[in-house]
């Protein structure tokens, strides 16, 4: 039977259950952090991270998947505490969230090197605990697949294949990443099931999706809550649309949540957090704002329960399964 590896340990793929396939309990600046960490405070962030466990528990959610890779902050004694003290799965990645810039150190070794250094985290532990990676995490966002970025992308697929570690891969359609992602992943020889281009739901060109669609992929539908990007009915729209053609099983639901950013207390300080809200960046974001809000949308326009199954549950067993 198919496992995946969480903070806790080992389960098998079935015990995942109903699946955020992408929140951010902790995620931070790891450079400020190491060099002034009198500006984090780690006491309010696991409070924060305690209340939003709780409350997706409640919603009956058995497993988070927390993509916050090197250069988002990863911590995974972090994680593992909130996933002790609430019974929550929670499942942390290997790779790099980068845009562009890359260490001198990654930037002068070759790409075989950073997939030895992937491998590692799945194979023998994160941050010397016995804690695996389940997965690998990649990005492309505005400066687009340059030479750096190809080469985290070509990484993470050799590390995938020597692994079957899955890879999720944060895009921005608006800059037309997807297609030059998934191209290097599958030139690498990585399977389409095996691959999910996070944020695509952030566009509603059903042309630019379906081109990623046809190649197998999965799509994150995962930043319900994000209107500066794109609202909810327009989101919801497109979901609908793709269910109606047939792409459920290439499809995960979730929100982007990201709590520290949320509370203003890393990106952007609190006063500007106030100034985007008030200007209706994120007015409904939270873990749970698909529970109270979009699914039963969904269900009202035609979502039915099995499509909501193989959404939150099937797909991400499937694609964390090894
Ligand atoms: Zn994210």
């Amino acid at each position: 039977m198919a496992t995946v590896e969480t903070v806790g340990g080992q389960i098998d793929a079935g015990e995942l259950g109903l699946t955020l396939i992408h929140e951010h309990f902790f995620s931070s600046d790891e450079a400020v952090s190491a060099q002034w960490p009198h500006v984090r405070d780690h006491a309010q962030e696991h409070a924060l991270a305690l209340q939003a466990a709780g409350e997706v528990l409640d919603r009956g959610v058995r497993t988070v998947v927390e993509p916050t890779a090197m250069l988002l902050g990863r911590d995974v004694r972090a994680s593992q505490r909130v996933a002790a003290e609430t019974g929550l799965q929670i499942v942390v990645c290997t790779g790099i969230y980068t845009y562009d810039h890359l260490p001198q150190f990654l930037l002068n070794r070759s790409e075989d090197f950073m997939a030895e250094l992937f491998a590692h985290d799945i194979e023998e532990g994160i941050q010397d605990t016995a804690v695996k990676a389940a997965f690998i995490k990649c990005a492309a966002d505005e400066p687009g697949v340059n030479e750096r970025i190809e080469k985290v992308h070509r990484a993470a697929a050799r590390a995938s294949l020597r692994t079957g570690a899955p890879v999720m891969a944060h895009s921005r359609p608006a800059s037309n990443t997807g297609p030059a992602q998934v191209e290097i992943l599958l030139e690498e020889g990585v399977v389409p099931e095996k691959i999910q281009i996070a944020h695509t739901g952030d566009t509603d060109d059903l042309d630019y999706i379906e081109g990623l669609l046809q190649t197998g992929v999965g799509i994150g539908m995962d930043r319900y809550g994000i209107d500066l990007y794109l609202p909810t009915d327009r989101r919801n729209a497109t979901v609908l649309e793709l269910l109606r053609r047939g792409y459920a099983e290439q499809m995960y639901l979730s929100q982007d949540f990201d709590i520290p950013i949320a509370a203003g207390l890393d990106w952007y300080p609190p006063e500007l957090v106030e100034q985007m809200q008030a200007a209706g960046a994120a007015p409904n974001w939270s873990m749970t704002f698909l529970f109270e809000s979009v699914i039963p949308a969904l269900k009202e326009a035609g979502m039915s329960d099995e499509h909501l199954e193989t959404m939150m549950a099937e797909n991400p067993k499937r694609w964390l399964g090894v």
